[in-house]
């Protein structure tokens, strides 16, 4: 087909020129003596990025999946109590991933298109007076419904129980493009994929990890360690206290992270943040007020500033729907997966992003429902995302009021 391929779904987002242009590097020798001049700045950019000045990051070759089970290997022991919140399909893949390591996963099950509740969060760890949980695990932008849970509530129901559970949090499709506050909001570990709000290719598993954390691996080896080889991380700790890694890294993906934190920095971290925020607005207008359409997301406080899954109406199949964007108007929506497969819609807006792409990704939905024979007004989901950019004023705007 030809023109721009508008891929939609909410990872991999479009990787930018420059950062292709980045990746486009000679093979080197990542034993070199020049080799640490590229990766130890990384280490410093992450901590800029998850806002830590005491956090440990570690870069694997791996996706998010990879980052979230080298969080649990590392800090946690066979038989190791952890409390999750589970309203969507990543936070379920994260309760199966720990209960396949033999955790003893407390699911705390919340409708989807709700998030994580920290009353309940609060109640669970205030009756666990022997403080046998070690962790509360839970996804900050559930990227299956388009459901925003809040952290930093989260965290003030751990203190407020009296707990010492280590907080460790999903920011896959989070970080580089909604609020994340490591330091400030007392989380322990966090974890994170390249091909969201960074804006790469799939192929690195970040985490960062607190010196609470690391305290706990240090435990969890003594006592009944989880396995761990590949994601060790003190492996990587020796390795990378040089600049260099326990294997051999992936020399491009390196290459572009240090570009892609090198936007994400000349942009300014609460300019990106205030950028989602303000296409995410666009398109739940048009979604709300346009189409006439509910959300998966129940309320405002769920909102997620990333991903909107939009409910199709009941008969419709959003698969279809899916399906006819791709193949008539090379446009990439994502599906609705498991619980909520055929009932909703989802337009990624991360990553490297303006207004005029979000109508892009507007008007192509809108066609593909008006084929499908659903009744929205022509033109009536750009029309209420475009009042929405333009009446807020633009990037312009959105720059001062970070300001
Ligand atoms: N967590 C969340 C919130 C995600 O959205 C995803 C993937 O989309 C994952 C975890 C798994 O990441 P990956 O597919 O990179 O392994």
């Amino acid at each position: 087909m030809p023109g721009r391929h508008f891929l939609h779904i909410p990872g991999p987002t479009n990787v930018p020129d420059r950062i292709l242009n980045a990746m486009r590097a000679a093979m080197e020798d990542h034993r070199s003596p020049a080799f640490p001049k590229l990766t130890l700045p990384l280490f410093e950019g992450l901590k800029r990025l998850f806002r830590t000045k005491t956090g440990t990051p570690f870069i694997f070759p791996a996706s998010g999946t990879g980052a979230w089970e080298a969080m649990l290997v590392n800090t946690l022991s066979a038989g190791d109590r952890v409390l999750s919140p589970r309203f969507g399909q990543f936070s379920h893949l994260w309760v199966d991933l720990a209960q396949r390591h033999g955790l003893d996963v407390v699911v705390q099950d919340e409708a989807w298109g709700t998030g994580a509740s920290p009353e309940r969060i609060h109640d669970a760890l205030r009756a666990d007076a022997g403080h046998a949980i070690k962790a509360v695990m839970v996804v900050q932008s559930e990227t299956a419904t388009g459901v925003a849970s809040d952290i930093p509530a989260i965290r003030r129901a751990i203190d407020d129980a009296g707990h010492p559970a280590l907080l460790f949090v999903d920011g896959v499709s989070s970080i580089a493009s909604m609020d994340f506050r490591m330091d400030d909001w007392g989380v322990d570990g966090i974890i994170t994929g390249s091909q969201k709000g960074l804006m790469l290719p799939a192929g690195l598993g970040i985490c960062c990890v607190s010196p609470k954390a690391l305290e706990a691996q240090r435990h969890a080896r003594t006592n009944a360690p989880l396995r761990r080889t590949f994601f060790d991380f003190e492996d990587m700790q020796r390795s990378n206290k040089d600049g260099y890694f326990p294997y051999t890294p992936s020399l491009p993906l390196l290459h572009g992270l240090r570009e892609a934190l090198a936007m994400l920095e000349e942009e300014g971290l609460d300019n990106v943040i205030a950028r989602h925020r303000f296409l995410a607005g666009g398109v739940r207008a048009a979604a709300l007020e346009g189409w006439g359409l509910k959300l998966c997301a129940r309320e405002l406080k769920w909102y997620s500033d990333t991903v909107t899954a939009v409910m199709v109406p009941e008969g419709v199949n959003g698969a279809d729907l899916i399906r006819r964007a791709f193949e008539r108007y090379n446009l990439s929506l994502g599906a609705g997966l498991s619980q909520v497969a055929g009932k909703l819609f989802r337009i990624g807006h991360l990553g490297d992003l303006n207004e005029l792409m979000c109508l892009g990704a507007i008007t192509g939905a809108e066609m593909a429902m008006r084929d499908l024979g659903i009744a929205v007004r022509p033109g009536s989901g750009a029309a209420a995302a475009e009042e929405h950019y333009r009446q807020q004023g633009g990037a312009d705007a959105v720059a001062k009021a970070a300001e």
